[in-house]
């Protein structure tokens, strides 16, 4: 059983420096999001934890470093287990020879993967390390499932191809890092362009074998294509969940909300820092995974948190989350407050809570209003915050 093999050291290429003008739009293709999670977060989870993996390498446009390296794009890379990005080149050659030169030399294979591709089956991938047992290079291939014809110039047919003796090059592709860093380096060298890295080893002598590909593992391409890859990947549940907090407003600002301080005349009290927006946000997340409320999970009478950072306790609830495979994919909350105004902050807020919960930005609405004069809220002695979250859980099929 390829569990109980032992398995020698590989390491890991995402290749994810493609500009993907076929799908058109600002974002570069590996960017788009699937599930509040970026495509290249996808081809990497699969790879995630694999007995022998020495580390996973991002390849990234140039453009893109910055933010790899500031929130929540940090945290994404740490759940798919990418452990550095690194700039690519002008073409997918020249990145993954910035790739494979980023991988620990102790590695004996490295596999190359398209960020492309994010529906990868972990038991291909098993299969493609069992093959480099035996062989020095080897790519995952699909079997060509009708007639294939060559034709000539004006579609007339030249020859019909055997199929049987016909495969279409899929990733992850790979081989001995260090026959497949002296072929990248010598063909930048000669001037010589492959299109994968198959065809590099093949060039090389190598003559590196063709492992079946789960027809599942399609190359996001086209519209069409993203649409199929997001319905593959779209979670298997979806879970709801609801959150209410208030406090009562007293003299003296900053009010703390949202994790922000608002500068103002009153401050929330209570016994953390009675951010309500965070203690609505935790509810609705501990409600929609069925677990106990902030008030039995942060007594008051528990010393330990008192003047607590509400961004901490609902780091502790987001962890509890993540161990049950349990993820954010949509907040939407309302903030009920008299004065001040959140104007400019209620944006700023927006960010804090994405970075908070490690979504994209849009994956966050922050909605504010006043009371017109009626009740607590309305009067200004208090502040208050609902919230409706949206979790997937156990996670996409493949990761
Ligand atoms: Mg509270």
């Amino acid at each position: 059983m390829a569990g109980e093999r032992r398995q020698a050291p590989f390491a890991v290429v995402v290749v994810a420096a493609g500009r993907g003008e076929r799908l058109g739009g600002p974002l570069r293709k590996a960017w788009i999001d699937v599930g509040g999670r970026p495509l290249w977060w996808h081809a990497a989870c699969p790879f995630r934890d694999l007995p022998g993996c020495t580390g996973a390498v991002l390849v990234l446009h140039p453009g893109d470093l910055e933010a790899v390296a500031a929130e929540p794009a940090r945290t994404w890379m740490a759940e798919a287990g990418l452990g550095r990005a690194v700039p690519g080149g002008a073409s997918r050659q020249a990145s993954v020879l910035a790739g494979v030169r980023a991988t620990d030399p102790g590695a004996r294979d490295v596999l190359v993967h398209d960020a492309a591709r994010p529906l990868v089956a972990r038991q291909r991938i098993e299969a493609l390390l069992a093959a480099l047992e035996g062989r020095e290079a080897a790519f995952l291939a699909h079997r060509v499932p009708a007639t294939v014809q060559e034709v000539g110039e004006t579609g007339e047919v030249v020859e019909t191809l055997d199929r049987r003796w016909l495969r279409m090059a899929a990733t992850p592709q790979g081989g001995r890092r260090r026959r497949l860093l002296k072929l990248l380096e010598r063909a930048d060298r000669e001037r010589v362009a492959v299109t994968d890295e198959a065809a590099l080893l093949a060039w090389g002598g190598l003559a590196p074998l063709a492992v079946d590909d789960d027809p599942r593992n399609l190359k996001v391409t086209t519209m069409e294509d993203l649409q199929m890859a997001r319905s593959l990947l779209a979670p298997a549940d979806l879970r709801v969940g609801q959150g209410y907090d208030i406090h009562r407003l007293e003299a003296g600002g900053p009010l703390r909300l949202g994790g922000l301080d608002v500068p103002g005349e009153v401050h929330a009290s209570g016994h953390s820092d009675a951010d309500c927006l965070l203690h609505a946000l935790a509810d609705a997340l501990l409600g929609a995974a069925g677990l106990p409320d902030i008030g039995e999970r942060f007594p008051d009478s528990d010393p330990a948190f008192a003047g607590a950072d509400s961004a901490r306790l609902l780091g502790e609830v987001l962890e509890d989350l993540a161990g049950r495979s349990l993820r954010p994919l949509q907040v939407d909350a309302s903030v009920l407050l008299e004065r001040p105004r959140l104007g400019d902050l209620k944006a700023r807020m927006r960010a804090r809570v994405a970075e908070l919960l490690a979504l994209p930005v849009e994956r966050v609405s922050i909605k504010a209003r006043s009371h017109e004069g009626l009740d607590a809220v309305g009067r200004g002695a208090a502040v208050a915050a609902h919230c409706t979250v949206l979790l997937a859980g156990p996670g996409p099929a493949t990761a």
